[in-house]
């Protein structure tokens, strides 16, 4: 029987991690793009690394993408390569714009030399609505990006829709709200959340240091998350869907949420640092599933509880794990 070969840019990162899980479980066959390719690097992916293969990629280099798609020749591929953090993005724009939006110029391109018929999901972000221009976003809603991630996730969001509409790719972007998990980045506020808790529940750290407590995200669960990316390259035509749980909540409900699981007051241990206050903040996005719910049959399994309660657990466990083999 033939296996469906999938291509993921980006294999080494959270979602890399989820999509590798759930395509190898469909008896997929998949390959990896990743910058560095080294145990190190690809220590996300633990046992699963022994089941792809991964190709040693930068999102900067044609010559790189090029290599890559003519090797694998990918039934499907997800483009999960970002430099995905926004201060980072302030801080070396030329950069962040290069591997986030040219390097979906190059792997489009690639694509329509090599593999035309490929199916391609462009991982784009609700953070393209910036201040958004309506209160429920959904697909119509118009961008209005405010930092470079969201101008650059925006440039490469239309080059998608360009490829679908001018070389008739089935190209789609999936527009994700913020997704989380114990495999979460420790820079973004809610691994950083719950690694504290944890943290200080175990005696191994003092307190939290926090930005703006006053933003809201619409926070869902990545496993969630990729499976909808799945079913988007399912479907008959390809299109772009917003992929969301429709509620929001801010900062200081997720910070009481952890501490609550861990039994402690966040009060106590809460340090506000301007430092990480950040310019032309995007203070609050929610997403409307409604069409992923309606033409993917999709939604969000973790609720926001569960999410929290997930991410303690496991931060939990893997710092008592750490502190055993420091004994031992
Ligand atoms: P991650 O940041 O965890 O993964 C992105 C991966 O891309 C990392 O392994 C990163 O390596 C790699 N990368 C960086 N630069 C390059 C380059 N030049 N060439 C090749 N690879 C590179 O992101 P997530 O898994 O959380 O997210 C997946 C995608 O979804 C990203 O594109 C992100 O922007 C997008 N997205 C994510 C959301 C979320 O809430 N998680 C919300 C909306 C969109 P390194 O770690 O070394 O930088
Ligand atoms: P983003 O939505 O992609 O920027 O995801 P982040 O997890 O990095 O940030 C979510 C929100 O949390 C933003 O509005 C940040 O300003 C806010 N925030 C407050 N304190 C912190 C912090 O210490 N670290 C991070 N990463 N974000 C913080």
């Amino acid at each position: 029987m033939y296996m469906k070969k999938a291509l993921i840019t980006g294999i080494a990162g959270q979602d890399g991690f989820y999509l590798t899980e759930l395509l190898l479980k469909k008896g997929y066959s998949v390959s990896g793009l990743d910058i560095r390719n080294d145990p190190e690097h690809l220590s996300r992916l633990g046992e699963l690394a022994e089941k792809v293969e991964v190709f040693k990629g930068d999102m900067r280099s044609q010559e790189s993408i090029d290599g890559i798609i003519q090797k694998v020749l990918p039934d499907e591929v997800y483009n999960f390569a970002a430099q995905s953090f926004v201060p980072k993005s302030w801080e070396d724009p030329a950069t962040s714009s290069d591997v986030t939006g040219l390097g979906v110029a190059r792997l489009l391109s690639a694509l329509a030399r090599f593999k035309p018929e490929a199916r391609f999901c462009q991982a784009s972000s609700a953070i393209m609505f910036g201040t958004p221009m309506e209160s429920l976003q959904d697909e119509q809603t118009p961008f209005n990006p405010k930092n470079p991630y969201g101008a650059a996730k925006a440039f490469a969001h239309f080059l998608v829709t360009n490829y679908r509409e001018g070389k008739k790719m089935f190209a789609c972007s999936a527009i994700l709200y913020n997704h989380e998990s114990p495999k979460r980045g420790i820079e973004f506020v809610t691994k950083k959340i719950t690694r504290a808790a944890a943290m200080i529940k175990l005696g191994l750290a003092k307190e939290l240091k926090i930005g703006n407590m006053d933003a809201k995200r619409d926070w869902g669960f990545a496993g969630d998350y990729v499976e909808a990316m799945w079913l988007m390259l399912q479907q008959e035509k390809p299109d772009d869907y917003v992929v969301a749980t429709g509620q929001s909540h801010s900062v200081r409900e997720f910070i009481d949420l952890a501490f609550k699981c861990v039994g402690l007051d966040p009060n106590k241990y809460l340090v506000k640092d301007p430092v990480l206050l950040r310019p032309n903040e995007v203070t609050l996005l929610v997403g409307s599933p409604e069409k992923a719910k309606k033409v993917l049959n999709w939604k969000p399994k973790v609720s926001f509880d569960q999410l929290v309660g997930m991410m303690v657990d496991e931060d939990i466990k893997d710092l008592q794990h750490k502190k055993t083999e420091l004994i031992a």
